[in-house]
């Protein structure tokens, strides 16, 4: 075999390199503190990027910071003030917890019911923690 030809196996046989669709970014809650409201501007575009039911994030958040809140159209209204990085702090534990996957670090999961327990099974390398 000549050298060109083995530098061309040599190149097949690189891994491909990652796209940029492929490495997930970070959403961020666009936060607007009306009165004693706090508002996410962008809940449904994140729930839709994400691909989690919109009451379950809101469900998580409500938790997470100690407030009431309800889903009004695309936002997401919190009855309490609560400073936006605060809010974002605790809308990335909800992706770290419910959508990243904890084997490859990647966002193309879903949640599913097994039972009475949640899991996310990633669809990228097909692992399936409980949550
Ligand atoms: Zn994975």
């Amino acid at each position: 075999m000549d050298y060109e030809k083995l530098l061309e196996r040599a190149y097949t046989k690189l891994p491909k390199k990652q796209t940029a669709k492929e490495r997930f970014e970070m959403p961020v809650a666009e936060v607007l503190n009306n009165g004693n409201n706090t508002i996410i501007k962008n809940f449904a575009e994140i729930s839709k990027e994400i691909r989690r039911d919109p009451r379950h994030i809101a469900k998580f958040l409500y938790k997470a910071l100690a407030s009431a809140g309800s889903i009004e159209g695309n936002t997401l209204v919190l009855q309490k003030k609560i400073h936006k990085h605060v809010v974002n702090d605790k809308l990335h534990s909800y992706i770290k917890n419910f959508v990243i996957c904890k084997a490859c670090g990647k966002a193309d999961t879903y949640l599913a019911k097994d039972g009475r327990h949640f899991y996310v099974k990633c669809e990228a390398c097909g692992a399936k923690h409980y949550v």
